[in-house]
């Protein structure tokens, strides 16, 4: 091995081995700042020697693979369903039903069942090389770009694994992420995801995996399956897997009765809130994989385990109010104000009422005793009335028809569950809402200024919308509650460098409604300057790719708003970038214009993200699936022969990775 293949090497080793301390262990071996760097000098050393590329490298992790399609793939072994039980006298019977099944003593292993997306992950040769959702049990989408970054999956395995083995595990999406991803979609005006679960099953489906990768999953593992693994328990396969690098949960116990089972279960019955995710029970395996054989599987699960549900836990508490928010967008929120209550280890004083139809459908009323759950969510959520306790002269909630800001009429528009404040430039929790996405990270990104500060510099009168930021001068600013010389420069410098962010998130920026991220990028690349975009016609913004007419009218609607234009002309003024650069445009042609590609393999010279951006500077458009309309494959090593049968079939041309750069010279 040459000296700089074993410096790459050694350093993947060391990455990895952090990585696993890190992610696995949770304990960290380095700090956050070092990894980082030692990452950027692998990146930089495997970007110029892609002669040693691995798929298990550490750099892999990063995403950026975007699949559109995600391939659909039998289950080598099934993935069952669970038998529930919710007391001690299910348990008993199921262990008085598999008695009569086997011979000898019956052991169990208790493990937590945790709440969130299972995953099916294939490995051969110590490599992961297919991650499976359940789909319907028999069949399931991989979705392994995606799970590659997550960093507590093993990419190459360590110790002695066999050589080819599924094993399966549940992501999870622990509440300190989630909690973080939340408040960072407040701040930005977006609904903040209802609970842990779906977000963590919603995000194996995303089809941008580097998406994927800025989210904090966890894979937590339980079950090996595969044929001659050389293991005779369940609690010893829970241990190999352990030793082969992957994370599996310690609380697992081995228990020779049922009774011992109930103890575990009501110790995890309060404990559970002390774990850094979420989970909703308790799953009873019997231990021997000999008896688990004979016990075998009924049409719809294992005859062999058996989960026991938590109860969620309820509490009754008076509803003492009803507020309403306005949020950056004019949509309006209602709150329950509840007399403080504990439950489930915290105290809750307030919960969502989602919307009006909410209240009406539960009858919700002031002064009523309402039953209150934590579930998967983390915001309590209210199941109903006890309305034996409900006040003699009540009366039914009416849902607000004003603004409780600004006084404007609220408007619901069809199909909509929300009610909006229609005064898009004269409400206050608005106004302040846009200056505040405007500023945060993935759109201005302006340091030294924060969400406090906007409401201080509007309630101060000194800002009325984002434009306006840029007249801003220090001795406005310095008067300012918390402020002093240095933040005060800090501040007006974060707003002058924002004159250099792209274009692109300079129009994901001004919050024009349904204009998120990616289609800002979208938009962006397309038009390449915020005129045409204004001056495109409905008709003309559908066209584009992936622009449907909701997102089309909603831009219409924003450049047709005498008083965006004027701020638009005013950001235009100081200097902020209201088209694509020259340097963007450079090294952009047609030459692919009109082709549709698909990408299958590993290739040599390039990265696959190279070989994508490669495709979309030249016009082309990415497609992850053939099909009749695909103009031809690009194909490195490994194409999957799936792929290889459907393209001859459909007889689209496949061309090697030299071919198509020549397209591009
Ligand atoms: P259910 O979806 O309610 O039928 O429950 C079955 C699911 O529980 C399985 O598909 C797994 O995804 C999940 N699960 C969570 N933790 C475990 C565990 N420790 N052992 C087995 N399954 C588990
Ligand atoms: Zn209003």
């Amino acid at each position: 091995m040459n000296t700089i293949e074993q410096h790459i090497q050694n350093l993947r080793t060391e990455l990895r081995e952090h990585n696993y301390n890190y992610y696995v262990l949770d304990n960290a071996t380095i700090s956050d700042y070092d990894f980082d760097i030692k990452l950027k000098e692998l990146q930089a050393m495997e970007e110029k020697h892609p002669e040693f590329f691995d798929t298990t490298s550490p750099t892999q992790r990063v995403g950026g693979t975007v699949t559109k399609n995600f391939e659909t793939i039998p289950h080598e072994h099934r993935m069952y369903s669970l038998d529930n039980s919710y007391s001690k006298e299910d348990l008993q019977d199921w262990e008085t039903r598999i008695k009569k099944l086997v011979d000898g003593v019956i052991e169990y292993t208790c493990e937590l069942k945790y709440d969130g997306a299972s995953i099916s992950l294939t490995y051969e040769k110590g490599h992961l090389i297919k991650a499976v959702t359940r789909g319907d049990g028999f069949q399931g989408d991989n979705v392994i770009a995606n799970i590659k970054t997550i960093k507590s999956v093993p990419l190459q395995l360590k110790g002695d694994f066999p050589d080819k083995f599924d094993i399966r595990g549940e992501i999870v999406l622990p509440f300190e992420g989630f909690i973080k991803m939340n408040e960072e979609r407040i701040e930005i005006g977006e609904e903040p995801y209802r609970n842990p679960r779906n977000t963590a099953s919603g995000s194996l489906k995303l089809q941008d995996s580097s998406e994927v990768a800025k989210r904090p999953l966890e894979c937590l593992l339980y079950n090996l399956t595969g044929s001659n693994l050389g293991i005779s328990t369940q609690m010893e396969s829970l241990e190999k897997a352990r030793q082969w690098g992957f994370k599996v949960p310690s609380a697992a116990t081995l228990a020779n009765s049922i009774d011992a089972v109930l103890e575990f279960i009501d110790y995890w019955n309060t404990h559970r809130h002390d774990l850094p995710y979420e989970t909703d029970g308790v799953v009873v395996k019997v231990n021997n994989l000999q008896q688990q054989e004979e016990l075998g599987y009924t049409a719809k699960s294992p005859r062999w385990a058996m989960a026991y549900k938590f109860k969620a836990e309820q509490v009754s508490t008076k509803l003492n109010s009803i507020t309403y928010q306005v949020g950056r967008t004019g949509a309006i929120t209602p709150v329950a104000n509840l007399e403080p209550v504990e439950l489930a280890g915290t105290t809750v004083k307030r919960a969502s009422l989602h919307n009006a139809d909410q209240i009406k459908k539960l009858d919700i009323r002031v002064g009523d005793v309402v039953y209150v759950e934590k579930g998967g969510e983390i915001i309590p959520k209210i199941l109903g009335v006890d309305l034996d306790k409900r006040p003699i002269h009540s009366e039914p909630t009416r849902y607000i028809t004003h603004c409780p800001e600004c006084k404007t009429e609220l408007v619901r528009q069809e199909g909509e569950a929300q009610h909006y404040c229609p005064n898009y430039n004269g409400c206050r929790p608005q106004i302040i809402g846009r200056i505040q996405h405007f500023i945060s990270r993935k759109a201005m990104d302006i340091e030294g200024l924060g969400g406090e500060t906007v409401a201080l510099l509007v309630n101060e009168g000194l800002i009325s919308n984002y434009s306006d930021l840029y007249e801003l001068t220090k001795d406005q600013v310095i008067p300012l509650e918390r402020m002093a010389e240095k933040s005060a420069d800090n501040l007006i410098q974060g707003i002058e460098q924002s004159k250099n962010i792209p274009f692109e998130r300079v129009l994901y920026a001004l919050g024009i409604r349904y204009v998120g991220e990616t289609v800002a990028k979208k938009l962006a690349k397309h038009y390449k300057s915020i005129d045409a975009i204004a001056n495109a016609t409905e008709e003309a913004l559908v066209n584009v790719d992936e622009i449907g007419i909701k997102i089309a009218q909603s831009v219409r609607t924003f450049f047709s708003l005498e008083a965006n234009v004027f701020i638009l002309n005013k950001l235009k003024r100081f200097g902020v970038n209201l088209e694509m650069s020259a340097e963007k445009l450079k090294g952009q042609t047609e030459k692919l214009l009109g082709d549709i590609i698909v990408v299958s393999g590993v290739f040599e010279t390039v990265s696959r993200n190279e070989l994508k951006k490669l495709i979309e500077d030249n016009g082309g458009k990415i497609s992850s699936s053939i099909s009749s309309k695909t103009s031809y494959i690009v194909a490195g090593d490994n194409m999957g022969p799936s792929k290889k049968d459907k393209a001859e079939k459909l007889g689209v041309v496949i061309i090697s990775e030299k071919e198509f750069l020549q397209k591009t010279q």
